[in-house]
């Protein structure tokens, strides 16, 4: 029922599935891959199933009313924690010490009322220092009848005590079909036409919430302002992409995100070159502006450039300066072209 209507992630259901009904449950399950593709969703529907008193073991029924507890977050053997604010103003969030000792205490206690204590920990990566060593000491000793599922999209971020203390359950990407489907199904876009939702499919990543954004139209205009860059590429020219340049570095669009799409859209542009097929783009609603940026350019120079343009990622990753790093990019861009 509803974990069976959670799109994808076939084989993390599986695996749960499997240790429910054999009740061979770990302690531990970490739950990581990228945002938005169902992972909390997964997690707090097992939650539910754990207790559920009028299902099988490996489904919830939604109308007992231990499922009706767990799905208002009012059970008493249901804790849900996440990263928040100090103060509503606060920039960043995290999951702190206290909110750890809070719930250390309530695991101390036997369920009251189901057979398990379920625990469902959004964005563990976010766990400040003091909590993350409080936390261990629940993983090293887990309190018995208790399941804990750990949810990340940055598990790189985790200490390994942490990561090796877990069983890890990868999730993948929604496919194309899944992400199709929730689109057709949104009640507010009763009128989504055919094009548009092969576009937000297409841009989505598999990830729901890029789907349903407004980044498509949102884009379009600085996605068009990237392909001129692209097509106007030239040494005689270096003053207008220096200018380019210190814009970016100076301006309000978020650096990682452009050069996303100036990798999205050179990998468009080498796709159209070596003869992919146009529903394989990603940024299919600007075809007409990539052809003759592909006709010019040639695989090699692509393949420059989608170099490039990793490198200034790596090296804004770290702390090197914005307008260097953009302005080393474009000269390599200009040596490619
Ligand atoms: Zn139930």
């Amino acid at each position: 029922m509803s974990i069976g209507r959670i799109l994808g992630q076939g084989q993390a259901k599986h695996i749960l599935s499997r240790a429910l009904s054999h009740s061979r449950l770990s302690h531990a399950y970490l739950f990581y891959g990228p945002e938005s593709i169902g992972k909390k969703q997964l997690a707090l529907e097992f939650a539910k199933a754990l207790n559920c008193t009028s299902q099988g073991p490996e489904e919830a029924c939604d109308l007992c009313e231990s499922c009706r507890k767990t799905d208002a977050r009012i059970h008493p053997d249901f804790f849900f924690l996440e990263p928040t604010k100090t103060t509503p103003a606060a920039r960043d969030s995290a999951i702190r010490i206290e909110a750890i000792r809070d719930l250390q205490k309530k695991l101390g206690f036997l369920p009251y009322e189901g057979r398990f204590k379920a625990v469902v920990i959004d964005q563990v990566d976010k766990m400040n220092p003091q909590a993350c060593n409080a936390f261990l000491k629940t993983l090293e000793e887990p309190p018995s009848a208790t399941v804990l599922f750990l949810i990340t999209s940055n598990p790189r971020q985790l200490l390994p005590t942490i990561l090796s203390r877990c069983q890890g359950i990868k999730f993948n990407p929604l496919p194309p079909e899944a992400i199709k489907q929730i689109l057709e199904e949104q009640e507010e876009w009763p009128d989504l036409d055919a094009g548009e939702v092969e576009i937000r499919v297409a841009r989505s990543k598999g990830q729901v919430a890029r789907a349903l954004s407004d980044e498509v139209t949102q884009t379009a205009g600085y996605r068009q302002d990237l392909i001129a860059l692209l097509d106007q590429l030239s040494w005689e020219r270096m003053d207008l992409l220096f200018q380019w340049a210190k814009t970016l570095a100076k301006g309000s669009e978020p650096l990682a995100a452009v050069l996303e799409e100036m990798m999205g859209l050179l990998r468009d542009i080498t796709l159209l070159k070596s003869g992919g097929a146009p529903d394989q783009l990603f940024n299919r609603d600007l075809m007409p502006a990539l052809e003759p940026v592909a006709r010019k350019k040639t695989l090699t120079g692509l393949l420059k450039m989608i170099d490039a343009v990793a490198q200034t990622q790596m090296a804004l990753s770290g702390n090197a300066n914005a307008q260097l790093a953009l302005e080393n990019m474009l000269m390599e861009f200009c040596e490619a072209a």
